[in-house]
């Protein structure tokens, strides 16, 4: 079983980058690069993908020669890497939009010399534009210096990848331009879509794939009630951080710039929590400071929007809570993953209420920007968060690895999710007759009387609440009322989102005063049904 690499490879482990073992499928991957195949990779966040080429592009005893080629998204996390791998005596370049003539001229120089680097880092918008550079590289090739092409987060290659990047999509040439030279692409994706279009799209269709379970153990996944009103969440995250989390790292992640902010000021100004605001558009010396001063321990929490965080690399992040709802399960699970890489036990919370996922909706489908194809994507990916956040029967993790199409098996869950835990968890209970009497009194409400009545408006009708409004607008004098006058709110609220999620209602959508209110009708193709 013992590769002709395998002595050199345990020896650099050891001796340059400290480490005793590999993890799962590391010595594979490293040892199918040695011996001129192409891989992909995909490993978790945190999985330990760097060593995978880092490693072999110290080693000698490789069926190729030279230097590798990392292109990567992120000019920051290269700047992390060549300074730890220079820290280890790896002779490493970089070569990106930042520098000017002369520096590049060096690096140019430097690879062009007999003794060359190990690694060179190199973003993909710098591979597509300079000719100066490329014309090097085709030096390199002639020469039989190119050792291999990693590229990192190759999931940037999707189209439907939410960190797509217009320049990785060029990436196809490379396998065209240097035949030879065999491709390592590394993700923390694996969605079967996205797998086999990496694939396609670098053309290395017959490479060897490792892939792994997506599952993380120490963490903790759980969805909660988000509480009404623009602090009322704000307060949720804030107990929770004081009796689970006073003196952890964490990282909150909101859906807008503002919201960003907005969430780092309360919890600061009324919690006296450490908390920090990072988006895109912080400008880029006080993202650096805000950044440094989280990795660093300083500052505790980051209130975030997702620019944060790809190629993070603290170990020791113990929450990620979602303030707002993600955009797509993929999304959620990356950002989570960026919790408990050190393997110890991390809390990932959502916080989840329906009006949420129906303000998400409408945006997409009101946004002028996006074209009908893309628009249906994002309405199906949202989708998929919402069953996901309603879903309080099935195990968190084999709901979110059936994503990735992984089969899952809950007793590996060992509690670690809400719905795993909660011994309470409604065996399916029937709630067909319930929901057509919901129906039927909606359908009187809106459709005979023509009320308008939103969705709390209609909870409180089915609850029988005797409250002001329901008084003078006569709705108590509905056959139905009150006919979920046993059940609590919350279960009756998620039979009036679930119908709601079915296309069951239409909202009409009406602006009075400071705010526009939601009116539910029923569907007129429904209420035939009812
Ligand atoms: P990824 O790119 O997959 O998200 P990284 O390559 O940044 O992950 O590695 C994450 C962490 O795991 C780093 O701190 C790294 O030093 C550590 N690590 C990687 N491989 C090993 C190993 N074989 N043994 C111990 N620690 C490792
Ligand atoms: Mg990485
Ligand atoms: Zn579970």
């Amino acid at each position: 079983m013992l590769t002709p690499y395998y002595a050199e490879i345990k020896e650099k482990l050891r001796t340059i980058f400290n480490l005793v073992d590999f993890r799962s499928n590391q010595l594979e991957a490293i040892t199918a690069t040695l011996a001129g195949r192409d891989v992909l990779v995909l490993m978790p966040t945190g999985g330990g993908k760097s060593l995978c080429y880092q490693l072999p592009a110290v080693c000698e005893s490789g069926t190729t020669r030279g230097v590798t080629i990392v292109i990567g998204p992120l000019l920051s996390l290269m700047q992390n890497q060549v300074e730890s791998l220079e820290e280890k005596g790896v002779d490493v370049v970089q070569f990106n939009g930042d520098q000017d003539l002369e520096e590049s001229g060096r690096v140019g120089r430097r690879l062009l010399a007999a003794k060359k680097p190990n690694i060179l880092f190199v973003t993909p918008e710098k591979l597509q534009r300079s000719g100066r550079f490329n014309d090097i590289l085709e030096r390199l090739y002639e020469e039989g210096y190119l050792a291999r092409f990693v590229v990192d987060e190759s999931h940037c290659v999707v189209k439907w990848g939410r960190d797509f990047r217009d320049s990785y999509k060029n990436l196809g040439s490379l396998r065209t331009k240097f035949p030879n030279v065999p491709i390592m692409a590394l993700t923390a994706t694996a969605n079967i879509q996205v797998k086999t279009d990496i694939m396609r799209l670098l053309k290395i269709e017959h490479c060897e794939v490792l892939s792994q379970s997506m599952n993380r153990p120490n963490l903790n996944y759980e969805v909660r009630a988000k509480a009404s009103g623009r602090t009322g969440v704000i307060k949720q995250i804030a107990d929770f951080i004081k009796e689970c989390h006073p003196n952890d790292t964490g990282i909150i992640y909101t859906s807008s710039r503002q919201m960003c902010e907005e969430v780092a000021k309360v919890l600061r100004e009324q919690y006296r929590l450490q908390a920090r605001h990072y988006h895109a558009k912080v400008d880029a010396r006080d993202k650096e400071e805000v950044q440094q001063a989280w990795q660093s321990g300083k500052c505790k929490i980051i209130v975030a929007t997702i620019a944060f965080g790809m190629g993070i690399d603290k170990p020791d992040v113990r929450f990620v809570c979602h303030h707002s709802l993600p955009s797509d399960l993929d999304g959620y699970y990356q950002e989570t993953g960026r919790a408990g890489r050190d393997g110890n036990p991390s809390d990932c919370i959502l916080f989840y209420r329906y009006i949420d996922a129906k303000q998400r909706r409408q945006a997409i489908t009101t946004n002028p920007d996006i074209n009908k194809e893309e628009r249906d994507h994002q309405v199906d990916e949202l989708q998929r968060v919402v069953q996901y956040c309603q879903n309080d029967v099935d195990c968190r993790r084999l709901q979110v690895l059936a994503y990735y199409s992984e089969k899952f098996d809950v007793r590996l869950c060992k509690q670690g999710c809400d719905n795993c835990r909660n011994p309470a968890a409604p065996e399916k209970q029937d709630v067909t007759a319930t929901a057509v009497d919901i129906i039927r009194l909606a359908q009187a409400l809106t459709v005979r009387d023509k009320e308008r009545i939103t969705r709390n408006q209609l909870v409180d009708v089915i609850r029988g609440s005797q409250n002001a409004k329901v008084k003078e607008r006569g709705w108590d004098r509905q056959p139905l009322f009150g006919l979920g006058k046993d059940t609590n709110r919350e279960r009756i609220e998620r039979i009036v989102d679930r119908l709601d999620n079915m296309g069951l209602f239409d909202q009409v959508t009406m602006a009075g005063g400071d705010w526009s209110s939601s009116y539910l009708v029923v569907c007129p193709n429904h209420s035939r049904h009812a």
